[in-house]
């Protein structure tokens, strides 16, 4: 049975920068949770960062990939650099996700860390860009197909595509 990471705070643990959960009441997720192919991981916590936690954003509107390359940093609203923690994140969520052989991966959008298809600005205004976060890069990196939490049913594709391939599809993500 193949597994799936997912973002923790999708499912219910308080472990937000704000100490509180983005509950997902996805019933695909629901059944994957029934099934136990679920594999809850929070890279901010796992990094060392404390809950709650100053909220951190990417500089210059950068995303993970140039955090991954020691291009950006990953700063709090008060200038603190907590970068190295969000790389420790996302080595550790790697880690976990192939120590069950994840192929998928569900991570939550606008997350510094877990965003997909969006992150926020690096200005702590609110505004939104394209890109992706810290782990979320290091796990499509690395061959993880990664799906925002809006995109459920997509990563239930691929999902059959690899278990109806054996599990050798080739990875992509979105
Ligand atoms: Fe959720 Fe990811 Fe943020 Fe942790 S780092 S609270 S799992 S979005």
């Amino acid at each position: 049975m193949e597994r799936i990471l997912v973002s923790a705070c999708l499912m219910g643990r308080k472990v937000r920068y704000d100490g509180a959960a983005k509950t997902s009441g996805d019933a695909l997720l629901a059944t994957w949770r029934q099934e136990g192919r679920l594999v809850p991981f929070c890279p901010e916590v796992e990094g060392g960062l404390p809950v709650p936690r100053p909220a951190a954003e990417i500089e210059s509107g950068a995303g993970g990939a140039a955090v991954l390359a020691g291009a950006a940093r990953v700063l709090t609203a008060g200038g603190e650099d907590v970068t190295p923690a969000f790389l420790a994140g996302a080595q550790a969520a790697l880690a976990v996700a192939r120590s069950f052989g994840v192929k998928v991966a569900v991570l939550k959008e606008g997350s510094p860390s877990c965003g997909v298809l969006t992150l926020y600005d690096g200005t702590f205004r609110g505004r939104r860009l394209p890109g992706r976060g810290v782990t979320a890069a290091l796990l499509e990196l690395h061959g993880i197909a990664v799906f925002g939490e809006d995109r459920i049913a997509e990563a239930g594709v691929r999902l059959r595509e690899i278990e109806d391939a054996g599990g050798t599809a080739e990875p992509g993500g979105r």
